[in-house]
């Protein structure tokens, strides 16, 4: 059930609605004044994190599943916070790697 934010364009409030699914969302309008003039905000949940608080939030000794595999930024991610942790600075070989986690080799060389 997704949640998405927007402000009102006509009363200038801001408010998040919750849909039952997707049809629902074409449907919105205003909490406050029924204007279906609204302009979705980026909600809070899916603002892109960036890189370096994505790093600072995943933690490498949990199990990670198919879907992170899935996910193939995940594997670069997963790389490089890895490296990090056991000291490994690569400087400009990093992408290279990560590059190669990306396509399936996931770091036989470095796991050891
Ligand atoms: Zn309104």
């Amino acid at each position: 059930m997704p949640i998405y934010e927007y402000r009102c364009n006509q009363c200038k409030k801001e408010f998040s609605l919750l849909f039952l699914n997707l049809k629902e969302v074409s449907k919105a309008q205003c909490k406050y004044c029924s204007s279906k003039d609204l302009k979705r905000l980026i909600s809070s949940f899916s603002v892109h994190q960036t890189e370096e608080a994505r790093l600072a939030n995943f933690d490498t000794s949990k199990p990670r599943g198919d879907d992170f595999y899935k996910d193939s930024r995940n594997i670069g991610l997963w790389a490089k916070k890895r490296m990090r942790e056991m000291g490994v600075d690569l400087g400009p070989k990093m992408d290279e790697i990560v590059e190669r986690g990306r396509t399936g080799k996931i770091l036989e060389d470095y796991e050891k």
